[in-house]
């Protein structure tokens, strides 16, 4: 949906006084009311024209600053001069009856003359070696075809109507003369005007040259006779006029920054506007002068030689164009590149205020597009991101930007009156890349990170490069949460995206053959982690006191389409290194404990332990978080145990206890796994708030045949128990380790013995059976 925009100031005026203009032609043309108030009307009117554009010039002058007001100041006072001019005629031609030549009146067209030049040769042009060396050819084209035009048309006429008066005579040559002056500087502003004050240069050029081809109009019917007050020939002026009035009003709004890249590109002004006197001084001259064959030939090979010349000036504008537009593009996408990007960002914020718009940014960078590059190559990398490209620019609207800024890093700008057509953005962004990309010959998904940020009319102090920063912030956080692939830029709730460790850890390198399989596997899981399609298994725990499910650890499968059901072993590393850890364990939880909700449903009341990534206990948000999904299905904190990993609790003990303490106060229980897998420090056991260790698999095994392993184990029992932590044996797989580990006071235990991880429907078969093995081990001892 486009807007209208609002209509310049300068309209209205400018309308009225076209209507005027065509109601002064209407009226000498047919004369209304007699020759004495036509006289009347032509006269008064044109003076009311001249007053009207030097207002309008004074209003210019006054909203212009530095030699832009000079120059305004000076172009009111010629116009001024010139209603003098108008004023004093008329009062010698209506009120005393004569209009003597020269006269006071001819006195104050000329300074009008001379000071509209002085105000047009102010005016600002193009600065450049090669254009002002191609103005100085373009001013002496122009002068001499009129020069020439006029010695044919003019002067010998005015030579012999003034012969006898010197200074009737200078006065007549000076006229044409400072008209041939005008146009030249006219020809000049027009061809030399750069885009962001095009149209007010235009409007002067058009202005002075038809003021000066009145005046010749004028001189011309003088010398034939066919001139009087009321001629059709004075609407060019009152036009010309209201030329003025349109560029001095005009140039009060605020100049528009041309757009990049195009300062070097001729206008079309500048291609065709010198040629158009030279057209017509080569073909009226001659066909006046000329006899003969060459009466019609010389104009033709006039207008042959103009044509060609257009011609390669048009072939050179459209190269210089092409030129400019490459400089401007990106190579290998063919969207906008980041300075054109910029460019246009900054244009469309000057004027988000004037037509009510808010502009959005979305930022957008390939999420593993790093692995990309350095498995597949370049190559690939490369056709990736040119495949990216095209499916941007499928997503955006004729009249938005999409850009590459650098590497993956994509940006789309989009104008609007709604606020929300960056969502839409995003989401069609979204949809485009649901389907995969074909790299080095494998279907492939590739997943965006998008930030999107909105700049209202209504926040002035918003720039172009804070816009765009937001947008880059939000986009970093998008990528760094991972549990959303959209992050909007809210400046209510939006602190700025802390950079997550894991993400700038260069992720290793696979072998090349590995790659390609891997980045594959690696979309397909991103997919299904969206789809929600992983899936948790349980395992029981069983109390070696009663024989009794005591509870279950919750597992992670991924059953995936071809390679069957993944275990964790084979797909934590990618989750690891592609920060998918929190959309993860967000999606254990919320699998657990609707599972664990189902049951008390059924009236079966058990605990379920969750495994959390190390970096997961760096986030302050953690304890909240769970607390409020164990609400949400009306559970008690006690029915969930994390499970946390010795190594993370070694190396960041001070950083993680905040986090451990806040769990623990909310009542939400704390299990070390795999204890004594690492290098254990006795340490946290004292300093942390732990509820349960869970004593690894390996040192389990070797209860009954290795007496080392066996000390050890009853030693950490005994430890524990005194510090009132309860333990868990992980990896109890026959009779006589179980009956070894009851025999030692070990609470709990778990492994192949007792049950493998199943789903959560057989989980209730586990209930109050006392597991035959518990009878077995009971019976033996
Ligand atoms: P873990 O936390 O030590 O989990 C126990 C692992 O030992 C499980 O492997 C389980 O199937 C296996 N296991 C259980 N009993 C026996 C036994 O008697 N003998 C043997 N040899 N193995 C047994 P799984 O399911 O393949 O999980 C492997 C690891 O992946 C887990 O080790 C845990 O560190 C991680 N993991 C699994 N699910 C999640 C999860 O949801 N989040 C996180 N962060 N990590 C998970
Ligand atoms: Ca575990
Ligand atoms: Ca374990």
């Amino acid at each position: 949906m486009r807007t209208r925009r609002p209509l310049p100031p300068a309209a209205l005026p400018t309308a009225l006084s076209i209507v005027a203009c065509a109601i002064l032609g209407l009226w000498l043309m047919f004369g209304w009311g007699g020759p004495s108030v036509v006289r009347l009307v032509d006269s008064v009117g044109l003076a009311v024209f001249a007053v009207y554009a030097a207002v309008c010039a004074v209003a210019a002058a006054r909203s212009a600053h530095g030699r832009q007001r000079k120059t305004w100041a000076i172009m009111a006072a010629g116009l001024t001069a010139w209603a003098g001019g108008e004023l004093t005629w008329a009062f010698y031609e209506l009120v005393l009856g004569r209009s003597p030549y020269p006269s006071p009146a001819d006195v104050l067209y000329v300074a009008a003359s001379l000071l509209i030049l002085t105000a047009m040769v102010q005016f600002p042009r193009a600065q450049s070696a090669h254009s002002r060396l191609r103005n100085v050819v373009d001013a002496l084209i122009v002068a001499v075809a009129l020069l020439a035009l006029m010695w044919v048309l003019l002067l010998d006429g005015l030579y012999e109507a003034n012969r006898g008066d010197a200074i009737a005579l200078t006065l007549a040559l000076l006229y044409p003369l400072l008209d041939i002056a005008m146009i030249v500087v006219a020809v000049l502003n027009a061809s030399a005007s750069r885009r962001g004050q095009r149209i007010v240069l235009l409007l002067l050029a058009a202005a002075a040259a038809l003021m000066a081809l009145s005046d010749m109009v004028f001189a011309y019917l003088n010398v034939t006779d066919d001139y009087a007050t009321g001629a059709l020939v004075d609407v060019g002026w009152a036009v010309s006029l209201t030329l003025f009035g349109a560029a001095a009003l005009l140039s009060r709004q605020p100049a528009s920054t041309p757009p990049l890249g195009r300062d070097d590109v001729p206008t079309w002004a500048s291609v065709w506007v010198p040629y158009a006197p030279l057209l017509i001084a080569g073909t009226v001259g001659p066909a006046a002068v000329l006899t003969g064959p060459l009466q019609i030939g010389v104009p033709i090979l006039m207008v042959l030689v103009v044509v060609r010349q257009s011609l390669s000036a048009w072939q050179n504008k459209r190269l210089l164009e092409a030129a400019a537009e490459r400089a401007l593009r990106d190579p290998l996408t063919g969207l906008a590149n980041g300075p054109l990007f910029f460019d246009r960002l900054t244009h469309a914020m000057a004027l988000r205020g004037r037509d009510g718009r808010s502009v959005a940014v979305v930022s957008l960078d390939l999420d593993d597009f790093k692995l990309v590059n350095d498995t597949l190559g370049h190559h690939a990398a490369d056709s990736l991101l040119a495949a990216t490209g095209e499916r941007i620019a499928e997503c955006i609207r004729p009249g938005d930007t999409a850009a590459r800024i650098d590497g993956d890093a994509f940006a789309l700008l989009l104008e609007d009156r709604t606020e929300n057509s960056h969502a839409i953005a995003a989401r069609r962004l979204l949809d485009a890349f649901r389907r995969p990309f074909v790299v080095d010959g494998q279907d492939m998904f590739i997943h965006p990170s998008i930030g999107t940020a909105v700049a209202s009319p209504t926040e002035p102090d918003v720039d172009a490069a804070l816009l765009l920063r937001r947008a880059d912030s939000a986009m970093r956080t998008a990528k760094h949460s991972r549990s959303v692939q959209v992050c909007v830029f809210d400046t209510a709730t939006m602190t700025s995206p802390r950079e997550s460790p894991e993400r700038l850890a260069a992720a290793p390198v696979p072998r090349p053959s590995e790659g390609a399989a891997r980045i594959r596997l690696l979309g397909e899981l991103r997919q299904d982690i969206d789809r929600r399609a992983l899936q948790v298994v349980y395992q029981p725990k069983i109390d070696l006191g009663t024989g009794h499910l005591a509870g279950v650890e919750a597992l992670l499968r991924w059953p995936h389409a071809h390679l069957g059901t993944l275990h964790p072993d084979t797909f934590l590393p990618l989750v690891r290194q592609h920060g998918l850890m929190r959309p993860v364990t967000d999606l254990v939880i919320a699998q657990s404990l609707d599972d664990v909700a189902r049951w008390a449903r059924q009236g079966i009341r058990l605990p379920v332990a969750i495994n959390l990534f190390a970096p997961s206990l760096r986030d302050t948000d953690l304890p909240d978080t769970l607390c409020a999904a164990l609400q949400q299905r009306g559970l008690t904190p006690e029915l969930l145990t994390v499970e946390i990993t010795e190594d993370l609790v070694l190396s960041e003990v001070s950083t993680v206890t905040t986090v451990l303490q806040r769990l623990r106060q909310l009542g939400i229980r704390i299990a070390i796994d795999d204890f004594g897998s690492g290098y254990s420090a006795l340490s946290y056991l004292r300093d942390l708030p732990i509820d349960e260790i869970k004593l690894d698999r390996h040192f389990i095994a070797h209860v009954t045949t290795n007496p080392k392993a066996a000390a050890v184990v009853e030693a950490v029992i005994n430890l524990t128990h005194t510090l009132d932590i309860t333990v868990v044996a992980e990896g109890v797989e026959d009779a006589e380790t179980a009956t070894w580990l009851t025999d030692h006071r070990c609470d709990v235990a778990q492994g192949y013995l007792y049950g493998r991880p199943t789903t959560a429907d057989d989980i209730p078969g586990f209930i109050d059976v006392p597991s035959a093995t518990h009878i077995a081990v009971q019976s033996r001892s």
